[in-house]
């Protein structure tokens, strides 16, 4: 199969995306988080072909990206008050919400759950694409499974080229990383995966938030995606708290004749004179936004990859969720909340 890009402003190419999803084709688009591989979420034959290109496990469901509240009652039921405080806050944007599901949604979007995840996407590209295609899209993140999620068209061309029928080009994601899910199906909210939209911002509104701790391999059969490993490079992820860690765990992959590569904060550059670094910001929200995308360079680049850690506050917590997923590390502090 040809895979083509088109550029997010040609509206004539844009009606031919949506062409293609009314035609039972999946199409990567890009949103704030990353960029994602949606279908139409009515019909099931055209959501396998997303598992198929990605070689997705069959029982990990997708996310329904909509565009208006009538989706929203197409697609969910019994939506509880917390809900509509959560849309006045922070919808349209980086989070998903576990809701009970309508009968209209096919059983392979959501693994056979009872429940649906539902986002709003913010970027103005997948609300135009949702809107041109008249139906809600269920769309994973647009990468291989199990490799890192993609922030740029090429990202995703890089994966997934000769597996879909077209990418649509929207430069580079805002947000980088994918969305945080927040379950409202039972009683208590509870985050199922940490994004930008955090804790402390959840609690402003909500009267009580949880979050889930379990680690990767424990998680309940709630959430049935987050059993798999995610995230990872193809290269080993060493994960440091600091220079003069990087500068040992660095040498010493050097001198077992591995190609390393360091990760290093703006403010920290200076202090690793002489080896092979990739710079990225300091700022929880800067990182976020440039880690795939530097995890991606430096997988094509190095057998080792040398990362030092994200500010632990904001979405620094919610990226170093994705990171130790993907990483071996020094110790096990976990990011402290
Ligand atoms: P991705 O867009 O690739 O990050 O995948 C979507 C993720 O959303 C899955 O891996 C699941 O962890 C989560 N998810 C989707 N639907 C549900 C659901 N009904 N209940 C809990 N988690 C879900
Ligand atoms: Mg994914």
């Amino acid at each position: 199969m040809l895979t083509e890009i088109i550029n997010s402003n040609d509206k004539k190419a844009m009606l031919r995306a949506a062409e293609l999803i009314k035609d039972g084709q999946a199409v990567a688009f890009p949103t704030e988080t990353v960029y994602g591989l949606g279908a139409n979420a009515y019909d099931g034959a055209a959501v396998a072909k997303i598992f198929a290109a990605k070689g997705r496990p069959s029982d990990n469901p997708l996310i329904v990206h909509i565009e208006n509240m009538n989706m929203l009652d197409d697609i969910a039921v019994g939506i509880p008050d917390d809900f509509y405080v959560l849309y006045e806050k922070f919808m349209p944007g980086p989070l998903t919400v576990i809701l009970h599901k309508s009968k209209r949604i096919d059983d392979i979007v959501t693994a056979g759950l009872d429940t649906v995840a539902v986002r709003f996407p913010r970027h103005r590209t997948a609300a135009e694409l949702i809107k041109k295609s008249g139906c809600p899209l269920a769309a994973p993140s647009a990468n291989i499974s199990a490799h890192i999620s993609p922030t740029t068209a090429l990202h995703v061309y890089n994966d997934l080229n000769g597996r879909i029928p077209m990418i649509i080009d929207g430069g580079e994601c805002s947000v980088g990383i994918e969305s945080t899910i927040l379950d409202l199906s039972g009683d208590t909210p509870t985050i199922l995966r940490p994004g930008a939209v955090t804790l402390d911002m959840l609690r402003k509104v909500l009267k009580e938030v949880t979050e889930i701790k379990k680690t990767v391999h424990e998680m309940p059969v709630k959430a049935p995606g987050m059993k798999y490993r995610h995230y990872s490079p193809n290269a080993e992820l060493y994960l440091i708290e600091n220079a003069d860690r990087g500068m040992t765990v660095y040498d010493a992959a050097v001198s077992e004749g591995k190609k390393a590569v360091l990760i290093a904060k703006a403010s920290n550059v200076p202090l690793y004179g002489g080896r092979n670094i990739f710079s990225i910001p300091d700022d929880s929200k800067g990182y976020a936004k440039k880690i795939y995308s530097l995890l991606r360079l430096a997988e094509n680049d190095a057998d080792a990859i040398v990362c030092e850690e994200p500010e632990l506050s904001g979405s620094g917590c919610s990226v170093m969720n994705r990171l130790l997923k993907a990483s071996i590390r020094d110790d096990k502090s976990p990011c402290k909340k």
